[in-house]
């Protein structure tokens, strides 16, 4: 069995890893996609003491970290069950493909995924003008025009966060009235480079081949459409854990998220939890891997206090 057991990875799974292998103790990854979100990101340019990377080059180095120590990596791994320790102190993990593997501690950093529109021009512009993150992309828009879809809290807070940075913002929100708390809606209304769109449906991202340069939507009400020049479209429907998994086993927040402390403890005894899985706030690479890391020192905490047998 293993004496920590990483679920996921990302940035968090990756800085778990490293940290509890340099305890010289058995560690294990089981990931489905070694490397996770940074992946599928284009410029990284907020991870402090690097000026700027691209994901894929980012994923590499973690991975190539990771292997410098006696780590056990297990790539396309995709776990489906958690099963807490009974008499033999061991939590099981068991994997799509009917294998299992055992633990005296578990690491879950199964990270999350933005939920997508789901619109034609969607994916082919992703990272060309459509995006997700606007504390990691935003500075990429400066002085250009860009939407943000959904009218929440997290897509009004994006839009007065890029309204400081870019020419202008349409929020584009499918219901009648955003649903954003109301000091954040009057913040956004008075912004004189911002125009709030609702009852509107996206049903399109336009673009050269290259670049996003319009988006198209859909007026609920009147049922016209109507073309926006720009040049970016921010995606803020919603941030979903990928924790469906453990539902029932280790409690998750309202909003499906691993709820830990400030040890990254969860509700089941040795597993914690690092990264954008959880409910610490702020979905970032550097705050992901600095939780990867407590969230391994709290294991190896709880493993020195197992009493001896
Ligand atoms: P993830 O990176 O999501 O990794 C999760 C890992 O768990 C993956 O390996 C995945 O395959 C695995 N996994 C999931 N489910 C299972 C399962 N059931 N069994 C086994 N494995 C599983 N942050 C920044 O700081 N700067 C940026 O510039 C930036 N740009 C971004 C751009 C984009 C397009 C996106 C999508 C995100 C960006 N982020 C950025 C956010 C950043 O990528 C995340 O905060 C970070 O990757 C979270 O790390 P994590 O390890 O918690 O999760």
């Amino acid at each position: 069995p293993f004496d920590v057991l990483v679920v996921g990875g990302g940035p968090a799974g990756a800085a778990a890893a490293i940290y509890a292998a340099r305890k010289g103790i058995r560690t294990g990854v089981a990931s489905e996609r070694f490397g996770g979100q940074v992946l599928d990101t284009m410029a990284i340019e907020n991870f402090i003491s690097v000026k700027e990377t691209e994901g894929p080059k980012m994923a590499a180095a973690l991975e190539q970290h990771v292997r410098e120590y006696d780590v056990d990596v297990m790539d396309l791994q995709r776990a489906t069950q958690l099963l807490p320790a009974d008499d033999d102190g061991l939590i099981e993990i068991q994997l799509e493909n009917g294998a299992s593997l055992k633990s005296k501690t578990v690491v879950l950093s199964t990270g999350a995924r933005w939920r997508q529109m789901g619109v034609p021009g969607e994916d082919q512009y992703r990272n060309k003008g459509v995006a997700y993150c606007p504390h990691c992309d935003g500075p990429l828009f400066k002085g250009k025009r860009v939407a943000v879809i959904g009218g929440g809290n997290s897509g009004v807070e994006a839009a007065i966060d890029l309204a400081g940075i870019v020419a202008h913002v349409t929020l584009i929100e499918f219901d009648a009235q955003l649903r954003a708390d109301e000091v954040l809606q009057r913040k956004l209304r008075s912004l004189p480079n911002v125009r709030i769109v609702t009852s509107a449906q996206t049903t399109e991202v336009l673009g050269d081949g290259a670049k996003v340069n319009a988006l198209v939507y859909r007026d609920r009400v009147g049922g016209d459409s109507h073309r926006v020049e720009l040049e970016g479209v921010f995606v803020q429907i919603g941030l979903l854990p990928n924790t469906e998994w453990l539902k029932g086993v280790v409690e998750l927040s309202p909003r499906g998220e691993i709820i830990v402390d400030d040890r990254g403890q969860t509700s089941v005894p040795g597993v914690f939890a690092a990264g954008d899985a959880t409910t610490v706030p702020y979905k970032q690479i550097v705050i992901a891997m600095g939780q990867g890391a407590t969230a391994a020192l709290s294991a190896f905490d709880h493993l020195i206090r197992v009493p001896v047998v």
